[in-house]
């Protein structure tokens, strides 16, 4: 493994082309996305993308984000770009959010699982959107950790979780956005949201208009588009539980666990180690993976987190505690 620390908003063109000629050849890289940290590989290319499934130790039905330097490059690997994806590209492209569209058949099925849709992106992230030009590819790139585990928001994070399994990581600092992109299929009648993320669905309904999520889905659960939506993911070692404020009994704990208590609201709080959280959603979602990841360092055994708030703009954060919590 091979660190690469780069300016995040003007990145060194000498490593941005380093990386570049890693990713043609089929290498991994890892990189700084305003989301997370990404894995990437060369995405056309069927051997590159298989490493990143054994990098990651990622089951094979779980499809791959492809990341673009413009929309243009997007369009292209679709076989529709319907109107609905030209104007949310323009509204929020580069930024966090995908969209899922029919695809063009050159995409190997690693990337797809198999699906007759690809899910892209364009980065806003400096450094993600100089190697995308630089490397003048698509590149497929999941998170930069080992699968079902804490997403990366730091270099560090990436090298502890991944280390020599990657070729390279350019280390441009913490990411800002903190947690995954809004994933947004296009392929149905109404637009449906795979996965909530920071741009809330109002945000979307302003743009296209009616927007479904999945909880709105017929069958819920049992009907779900997205293969790769598992219930347990983004889990730090630690046991994690959610609350309610206000339900501050600590139910049964065993009197070794050592416990960290993530709370945002006034208590009261169940026991443990407080670890103050934002009460605003973006600033919630920023610090939320390097919280797991600190709180897993240090060694606690239970992670209590105060439920957060049921409204739209806590959609990303909400779903994410709640596959963190989920056992086995
Ligand atoms: P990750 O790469 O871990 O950030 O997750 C990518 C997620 O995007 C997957 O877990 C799926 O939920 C979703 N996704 C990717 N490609 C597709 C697709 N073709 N159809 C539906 N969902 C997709
Ligand atoms: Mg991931």
């Amino acid at each position: 493994m091979n660190l690469l620390a780069v300016d995040p908003v003007h990145p060194d063109p000498g490593a941005i082309a380093h990386a570049a000629e890693v990713l043609r050849r089929g290498g991994l890289v890892a990189f700084p996305t305003e989301t997370v940290y990404g894995l990437g590989a060369h995405a056309l290319d069927p051997e590159a993308v298989a490493r990143i499934y054994a990098a990651k130790g990622r089951p094979s039905y779980n499809p791959l984000i492809v990341h673009l330097a413009d929309a243009a490059d997007a369009a292209a690997l679709a076989s529709e770009w319907p109107e609905a994806a030209e104007r949310l590209a323009a509204a929020f492209w580069p930024g966090p959010l995908t969209l899922v569209v029919p695809r063009r058949p050159e995409i190997p099925d690693a990337v797809t699982a198999g699906l007759p849709s690809v899910a892209l992106r364009v980065p806003a992230h400096p450094v993600a959107h100089a190697l995308l030009r630089a490397a003048a590819l698509p590149v497929a790139a999941p998170s930069a950790n080992r699968s079902t585990g804490v997403s990366p928001t730091t270099a560090g994070h990436v090298a502890r979780s991944l280390g020599d399994r990657v070729e390279l990581i350019l280390d441009g600092g913490p990411t800002s956005v903190g947690i995954e992109s809004t994933v947004l299929s296009l392929v149905g009648e109404i637009p449906t949201i795979l996965r909530p993320g920071t741009l809330s669905v109002d945000r979307l309904r302003e743009v296209v208009g009616e927007v479904a999520t999945l909880a709105d889905a017929p069958g819920g659960k049992a009907a779900r588009p997205s293969p790769g939506m598992l219930d347990r993911h983004y889990a730090p070692r630690a046991e994690v539980r959610l609350y309610d404020a206000g339900d501050a009994r600590a139910e049964g704990e065993p009197a070794q666990a050592r416990t960290a208590v993530m709370a945002w609201g006034p208590g009261p709080h169940p026991p443990g180690e407080l670890v103050r959280m934002p009460a605003d959603a973006r600033e919630y979602a920023a610090r939320l993976y390097a919280t797991l990841h600190r709180l897993d360092e240090a060694g606690f055994d239970r992670i209590r987190v105060e439920r957060v708030p049921d409204t739209a703009e806590w959609a990303g954060v909400r779903d994410r505690l709640r596959r963190a919590a989920h056992p086995g």
